[in-house]
């Protein structure tokens, strides 16, 4: 079976700025999901959802039909409902797959999840990014060169608030001289959760074909362990002799 993913978007620079528009006529979330189309083909269903849906798109019959929700959000991360936050944080916590993209650091989710302010150092410069591979032999880095070279990006930069990465992917570093964790897995509850910085709202990044199969990779890795999550939503009395009767 598919993966079920489900693509969000604040949907606000698209819609407002022009310079967006000129980079990302379909939208962020249009490049997203045509990288991960190219990428995985079949072996993934793919749906969007936007913060001016009700519920943002996000209701709960969309997050329990889904495996891994990529998360883009910039300028209005403080409309995002807590209801809608928390809905995610607990699906992520019973199994599903949560990559958060770019600015989507300061995200309600993510920070829910990670219990950290999540900020760091930027500058946005015309910097060149190089994005390199420390953890080689990962499933998320697999067909992706050990330095991937984006001529044009935004710096993020250390110090990076969030707690010790459960794995360091990728570190990248800029023209400027800085360097950054810019691709971090964390575990929490069932779920896996990958963050990867990569990405904005006025460059062409999400068409670098090695930034699309990076995050195609990411959706099938922490896609995998939405797929091998059970139900701990309840904890049963087990009386004498319960193990013998499995
Ligand atoms: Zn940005």
């Amino acid at each position: 079976m598919a993966l079920r993913v489900t693509v969000w978007n604040e949907n606000v620079h698209d819609r407002e700025d022009p310079r967006t528009q000129a980079v990302y006529p379909n939208g962020l979330h249009g490049a997203i999901v045509e990288a991960l189309q190219k990428h995985l083909g079949d072996r993934a269903t793919i749906g969007v959802a936007t913060l001016e849906q009700p519920e943002h798109g996000l209701t709960e019959e969309v997050l329990a039909a889904t495996d891994v929700l990529t998360w883009w959000g910039h300028v209005a991360h403080e409309q995002v409902d807590d209801a809608v936050a928390e809905r995610v944080q607990r699906r992520v916590l019973s199994g599903m797959g949560l990559i958060v993209l770019h600015s989507g650091h300061l995200s309600k989710p993510l920070r829910r999840l990670l219990g950290t302010s999540c900020a760091l150092r930027w500058r946005e410069a015309d910097d060149r990014e190089v994005v390199w591979t420390v953890s080689p032999g990962h499933p998320i880095t697999a067909g992706v060169p050990q330095a991937v070279v984006i001529p044009r990006q935004e710096m993020y930069g250390e110090y990076f608030d969030i707690p010790q990465p459960d794995e360091l992917v990728f570190i990248s570093s800029f023209s400027g001289g800085e360097v950054f964790r810019s691709g971090c897995v964390f575990k929490r509850g069932q779920g896996r959760i990958f963050y990867f910085s990569p990405g904005h709202e006025t460059y062409p990044v999400y068409y670098d074909p090695h930034v699309g199969r990076i995050i195609a990779n990411a959706v099938e890795w922490v896609g995998a362990g939405a797929r091998a999550a059970f139900d701990t939503t309840t904890c049963p009395n087990s009386p004498t002799g319960w193990f013998e009767k499995l």
